[in-house]
């Protein structure tokens, strides 16, 4: 062990006198700030049915919540059609202009699984319209009205659904607004999009744009956040800002919600140069798109803030003059205390270098004061970042842990009952830093490792600005309170009251702007990306490190025993957190074990190739459950027999064949001119099915151009051999007529065709699931898909 330094003054920035009393009296101060935190981001009581008319009443919503999501209603099913029927009666009963908008339309974005597929869906939109008294623009509320063929989709998207009915009621009953308020419930958005899409790109009313509000739901608990808005944002996230009663919502979400493979009908609007705000709550992702997704579920409290905002929202944008909504910049915001702090974010770099400038300078500063060297300096920077690394690696360990114990987890997107778990991963971050700071603080000294955790913050901020501005504001702000606070600690009388106080005054900054992402990232990526938190969490405790150290006794001055004493009276909040770490670990296993109410889920499919006879089970489980064991026992590629469910690899087992018809394919008409040949078919169902599919064996002929239900589709050749396909969601029984324009290459056209429907339970060998096991939420889960060749 090295010399300590024995400098009686060398703690962080603060020797107050009474320590143990200044240390409470921070502490306690730290902690009030952050339950003010988590309160500014909970939920509002739900108002009842008899609230005032002109207010939103998550129990009124909730009426039309249960009617929406009684079952399953996957865009195009009988289902689906009851729903419309209902939301059409809505809306005229509200003496609204009402219609539905039934199309054809393409998908937005590239989302279909099929092997080099467009896709396409019948849609059936429901549009409504409150003429604006003065119009300068349109305001649409946007929501999806179908469900997942797996479950009622009882917040997925009902709770959007229901609280745009409401708004619309409370609308009505007041003075009109200046703008027109278009309410857009649309159909096939869990399919790929197509509903928004074919509103956005067809709709008259479409045509000249406007501010889009859309409406989601990725889980049944939790604050809205609004968390995607359009390019340019200051002027919308100004408004969001005055005008929603719970502004919850972040730039950083922006960037987080880039990296993930998630899409909304709100893609479909921006798309079409559309701006607008999307908000959705996500807490309670376990039941996301599974049969568990019921009504009796969802948590009024969300329903009434996503109310409550839509409503404040709508009204404030129905008076705000539409046309200069497009503010040349996009602004950081994020929630404090209830509010939104916003900044335009051209500041972001400036403020960035500013926080990088502040540290240095601190940095020169406590070395002239003889608080630290250069080589203290040095060690607390490079030492910091073991604390960094090592939290993030353990939560990433723990869960890898958790799941060896409970492989059901690996297809969940967060646990039923995720908090012990959450925060086993806080206190492990805890443990790494009180560890890490109990071995190095009188080695390398407080005020080096303090500045250490500040430096690390400003560089971060700096890297962020450059790649993710929206989440700068994360450790710029941190590392600039640092810095200002060490300043006042060493301008002042270092037993005096102004150093605490400033040390925590910068504390409570941290809190107040790394608490919020420490407690939504972990809904948000689910505890397999814990990792993600536990780094926000470490940040978080480097920025309130100079607190911490005053709960550590002097780190210099004694000698022997007493010396001792302090070294293991240092080392007891690690220790601490560490068994905090491990009792709410075990804790979150013994709460959270999988039972009827709560099944593992699993994944199972059926394909049919009734040209041949041959079928087979398939699971996207890569480890299946035992009960997915039964039926599967390989790995297959699907690129070759079933191009119509993708091109990857998929557990597969032997089944039985089900007597079941694949779509007929209808010849209408074969010309031939040169060396191209244009055929026109029908694709027909046999059966009520979900989507239909067409691919070309590229082997056979060259696709030149194709046009689906009228519609012209992209033609971009795959891979493989069916290298042009199409994906039809929603066809009608009468089939879909599609034209290919191709060149043969000799002999016949292979042609092969899908249709998918939903539900295993007439399959032959097909075993209803005991009780604990449930089904994945997932587009493929539970689907029958039968599939034929076709040689033209
Ligand atoms: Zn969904």
């Amino acid at each position: 062990m090295g010399a300590p330094p024995t400098r009686p003054a060398d703690r962080a920035f603060a020797r107050p006198r009474r320590r143990p009393i200044a240390a409470l009296a921070a502490l306690a101060a730290l902690l009030a700030v952050g339950a003010g935190v988590l309160v500014g981001l909970s939920t509002p009581a739900p108002r009842p049915a008899d609230a005032p008319e002109s207010d939103f009443s998550a129990a009124r919503a909730f009426r039309n919540v249960e009617v929406i999501a009684a079952e399953p209603h996957v865009a195009g099913s009988a289902a689906n059609d009851r729903v419309r029927e209902h939301l059409v009666g809505t809306l005229r009963g509200l003496g609204l202009q009402t219609e539905v908008q039934d199309a054809v339309a393409p998908e937005a974005g590239q989302l279909s699984g099929a092997a080099g597929g467009a896709a396409l869906a019948r849609v059936r939109n429901v549009v409504a319209r409150l003429p604006g008294t003065d119009p300068t623009g349109k305001v649409f509320l946007v929501s999806h009205y179908d469900s997942v063929q797996t479950g009622p989709g009882g917040n997925d998207d009902a709770a959007g659904t229901a609280t745009i009915l409401e708004v619309a009621r409370a609308l009505t009953t007041g003075p009109r607004p200046r703008n027109d308020v278009v309410f857009v419930l649309t159909d096939a958005e869990e399919a790929c999009l197509c509903g928004a899409a074919g509103f956005a790109a067809d709709h008259p009313l479409a045509r000249d744009g406007g501010v889009v509000l859309n409406l989601e739901a990725r889980g049944f608990t939790g604050p809205v956040i609004m968390f995607e808005t359009s390019r340019d944002n200051a002027k919308l996230v100004e408004i969001f800002g005055k005008a929603a009663p719970h502004p919850v919502g972040t730039s950083f979400a922006v960037e987080i919600y880039r990296a993930l493979p998630n899409d909304t009908d709100f893609t479909a609007f921006l798309d079409r140069d559309f701006v607008g705000l999307n908000s959705a709550y996500i807490d309670g992702g376990a039941i996301y798109h599974t049969p568990l997704d019921v009504p009796a579920r969802m948590d009024r409290g969300s329903l009434q803030m996503h109310g409550d905002n839509a409503l404040g929202l709508t009204r404030e944008f129905g008076r705000t003059d539409l046309g200069d909504l497009r503010a040349g910049h996009d602004d950081t915001y994020f929630p404090v205390l209830g509010g939104l702090i916003s900044y335009p974010g051209w500041l972001t770099l400036p403020l960035a270098v500013a926080a990088l400038l502040a540290v240095g300078a601190l940095g020169w500063l406590l070395r002239r004061r003889g608080r630290a060297t250069a080589g203290t300096l040095a060690a607390g920077f490079g030492l910091t970042l073991v604390p960094v690394v090592v939290a993030p690696l353990g939560a990433w360990l723990l869960w890898a842990a958790i799941t060896t114990i409970r492989p059901g987890y690996a297809e969940l997107l967060d646990p039923y009952r995720p908090v012990a778990y959450r925060l086993a991963v806080v206190a492990l971050a805890a443990a790494v830093l009180f560890c890490w700071y109990a071995l190095l603080r009188r080695r390398v000294g407080p005020a080096a490792l303090a500045f250490g955790g500040l430096a690390w913050l400003a560089v971060f901020g700096v890297l962020l600005a450059v790649a993710a501005p929206g989440g700068a504001y994360l450790t710029t702000l941190p590392a600039l309170a640092g810095a200002l606070a060490g300043f006042a600690a060493l301008a002042t009388r270092p037993d005096g009251p102004w150093p605490v106080g400033a040390v925590t005054l910068a504390a409570a900054v941290a809190v107040v702007i790394l608490l919020p992402p420490v407690v939504l990232l972990f809904p948000a990526l689910g505890m397999g990306m814990g990792a993600v938190a536990a780094l926000v969490a470490v940040l978080l405790g480097l920025a309130v490190l100079p607190v911490v150290d005053l709960l550590h006794p002097r780190a210099g001055g004694q000698r022997g025993l007493l010396a001792l004493r302090a070294r293991r009276l240092g080392a007891l909040p690690a220790a601490a957190a560490a068994l905090a770490a491990a009792v709410l670990a075990g804790v979150g296993l013994a709460v959270d074990r999988f039972d009827a109410e709560h099944p593992v889920p699993t994944h199972l499919m059926y394909a049919l190739d009734a040209g041949t006879g041959k079928a087979a089970w398939l699971s996207h489980e890569e480890r299946p459950q035992p009960w997915t064991d039964g039926y599967v026992d390989r790995s297959i590629s699907l690129a070759d027999d079933f191009p119509g469910l993708g091109d990857g690899e998929m557990r597969a087992g032997p089944a039985a064949a089900a007597s079941l018809p694949a779509p007929k394919l209808d010849l209408l008409s074969d010309s031939t001119s040169g060396d191209q040949r244009v055929l026109r078919v029908r694709v027909v169902p046999q059966r009520q099915v979900r989507l239909l599919t067409l691919h070309v064996d590229t082997s056979t002929a060259t696709v030149r151009s194709a046009t689906v239900a009228g519609r012209d589709v992209p033609v971009e050749p795959g891979d493989g051999r069916w290298g042009f396909g199409v994906v039809f969601h929603a066809p009608p029984p009468e089939g879909v007529e599609v034209t290919l324009t191709l060149v043969p290459r000799g002999g016949a056209v292979s042609v092969r065709a899908m249709d998918a429907s939903d539900g295993l339970s007439g399959v032959p060998g097909f075993r209803p699931r005991p009780e604990g096991v449930g089904v994945v939420g997932s587009h493929s889960s539970e689907m029958l898909a039968v599939a034929r060749t076709y040689p033209l």
